[in-house]
């Protein structure tokens, strides 16, 4: 399966400058949104991936993803593992688990974004999870942007992945493109003004 062209097919590989969630900047942004609203296309990525993640053998109770971003990917995910699927969520900052979602002691979580970049969002929500009792066994996600090892990759963990190297990390695709931090960005020494994807109708 060729991500990459699933991504450009849907227009949901943007070229332009773009400041990122973790504050670098970028001259491309995948719109994961864009290739998950046809229903089928998200049916046949979490399908994929669930067919990797079910052949390591790796024991899921429940797929949680960090609103807004993960959500879809986190549904079609869980209902392809056929688990429960929650999502956290940022309340004035902070990542919570709310709408009533329950963790059981040692419930084995499955964490799930559309992308992982440095997976930040990911591992807040992680602590919530574990903080109410949960085990996190993994993280998956649709594509993986280069900073963190996953399984069947060549890719090498890079000093900014916050994702824990004790646990799989499973993705359909590298995405390795450049990424600036603000500073030392070309495309601002250019004199062009980053923007925020999603602020501009993007
Ligand atoms: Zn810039």
């Amino acid at each position: 399966m060729n991500i990459q062209q699933i991504y450009m097919d849907a227009n949901a590989l943007l070229e332009g400058h773009f400041k990122l969630s973790s504050g670098n900047h970028s001259q491309f942004y995948l719109q994961s949104a864009k290739v998950l609203e046809d229903p089928k296309t998200a049916k046949l990525l979490a399908d994929a991936l669930a067919k990797e993640i079910k052949a390591s053998g790796l024991e899921i109770d429940t797929v949680c993803a960090p609103a807004l971003g993960g959500l879809i990917a986190g549904f079609a995910l869980a209902t392809a593992l056929d688990v429960r699927s929650i999502f956290a969520e940022r309340v004035d900052g902070e990542m919570t688990i709310r709408r009533g979602f329950e963790i059981k002691p040692g419930e084995k979580v499955l964490m799930c974004e559309d992308i992982i970049t440095t997976g930040g969002s990911a591992m807040e929500a992680a602590a919530v999870i574990q903080g109410l009792g949960g085990e996190i066994v993994g993280v998956a996600a649709l594509a993986n942007r280069g900073f963190c090892h996953r399984e069947d990759s060549d890719i090498q963990t890079q000093p900014n992945c916050k994702l824990p190297q004790n646990i799989p990390f499973f993705a359909l695709a590298d995405f390795t493109f450049e990424m600036y931090p603000p500073e030392d960005c070309p495309l601002c020494k250019e004199g062009s003004e980053a923007i925020k994807p999603g602020s501009r109708g993007n």
